[in-house]
């Protein structure tokens, strides 16, 4: 956290990055420009603007690169085309016979990525209830990186990132935090010893569901070289528009994520007390293991949250009758989303991880948006009470 205090505050850095000085950019233009062009004109040999080709580096992605890497307290960004696309490439930081510790509860594409593409390249990994388990115990002797998201998608399990960053650092492990559910505004792994920081900036960076982007950010100059040579090798760079999307999607980041932390919070009070749901997993509720590690290392809870209904039955009738919240995949936007993990985010991910991790049929995610926290609930509530008509 040691150069915080001197760099501008957080809102601050979401509208300007670290340049609060305008004049980088020739025409004065308050918002950075699309450059949307392939390639770069070189005056002679060996001259250059500082670009070539745009696979290798586009000036508009660069000045998202610049505001994420920023934002994380990292020393660089990269910006891929999708949050799968950032671990695909990350993957490549490995060989045949490495062995990975991910957590068991993962989002469901990397999961996938895992099982069908890393293990066909020879990779194995060892699925961990990094929350709970005691991780030393799955460390071996080609183990190279743990992998976790905190808090967990769906099951909202908070990992101690400290403690797993001293194991790793212990056995000379790389520390992999995939930070979008918390987003900077909440949560800085690096600060908190991670090595690499994942998003799918697709959620709460750029906002507003409208596009698709994912990033890769480290502390370490070796790992930064690392994954620029893998952005220009593998292509997936994120396109000149979707990186101007992102951009300015983060200007508001911090409004969003506190209007919508406190829409999840009012969601989350309500389904304590319907008697149609089961349980409810928020790290925000006090008196849970999830809600004291948050406090430890978090700035707040974020606004992912997942609840277990009666019956499946009951489960579909809500994704059917909800008219205000979308039954949609996705999450971290301004819209309300309610997903159904177990034929969406999940439905790769064989049965027995999933039942092992509670992710039912019954179970329900919601991500909530920015809308206001009485139409959300009014939303709700109707669709339960036309549940206990039939
Ligand atoms: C959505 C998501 C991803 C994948 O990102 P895409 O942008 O959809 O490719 C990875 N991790 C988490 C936690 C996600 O929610």
């Amino acid at each position: 956290m040691g150069d915080r205090d001197t760099k501008l505050h957080f809102a601050t850095r979401c509208v300007y990055g670290d340049q609060i000085c305008p004049g980088e950019e020739p025409t004065g233009a308050v918002s950075f420009p699309i450059y949307q062009t392939a390639t770069f004109v070189h005056e002679a040999v060996g001259e250059s603007t500082g670009f070539s080709y745009s696979r290798l580096q586009n000036p508009t992605r660069q000045r998202l690169e610049q505001v994420v890497a920023s934002l994380e307290n990292g020393i660089d960004a990269l910006a891929f085309s999708s949050g799968m696309a950032a671990i695909t490439a990350l993957m490549e930081l490995f060989q045949p016979g490495d062995h990975l510790i991910a957590d068991s509860d993962l989002y469901g594409g990397s999961i996938r990525l895992f099982r069908n593409i890393s293990a066909k390249n020879g990779i194995t990994f060892s699925y961990v209830d990094c929350s709970r388990e005691n991780v030393e115990d799955h460390i071996g002797e080609h183990t190279k990186a743990i992998f976790i998201e905190t808090p967990t998608n769906p099951m909202m399990r908070v990992t101690d990132i400290r403690k797993a960053a001293e194991t790793a650092k212990r056995h000379g492990l790389l520390l992999i935090v995939d930070n979008t559910f918390l987003t900077p505004y909440f949560q800085n792994p690096l600060d908190l010893g991670a090595d690499i920081v994942v998003h799918s900036g697709t959620k709460f960076l750029g906002g507003h569901n409208d596009t698709l982007a994912g990033f890769l950010v480290t502390g370490s100059p070796d790992i930064a070289e690392k994954l620029r040579f893998l952005i220009k090798t593998v292509g997936s760079g994120l396109a000149p528009f979707d990186s101007w999307l992102v951009l300015r999607g983060i200007k508001t980041l911090p409004l969003r994520m506190e209007k919508a932390q406190e829409n999840a919070m009012a969601v989350a009070g309500y389904l304590l007390q319907e008697k149609q749901v089961k349980r409810v997993y928020y790290p925000g509720i006090a008196g849970t293991k999830a809600y004291d590690v948050c406090k430890k290392q978090a700035r707040g809870f974020g606004s992912m949250l997942t609840f277990e209904v009666e019956s499946r039955e009951l489960a579909l009738h809500i994704l059917k009758s909800v008219r205000l919240i979308r039954f949609a995949e996705s999450l971290g936007g301004t819209e309300t989303l309610i997903t159904y993990p177990v034929t969406q985010t999940h439905a790769d991910v064989p049965e027995e991880a999933r039942l092992a991790n509670g992710i039912t049929d019954r179970v329900l995610r919601l991500s909530a948006g920015v809308e206001d926290k009485e139409d959300l609930i009014a939303d709700l509530k109707q669709a339960f009470a036309a549940f206990e008509g039939t």
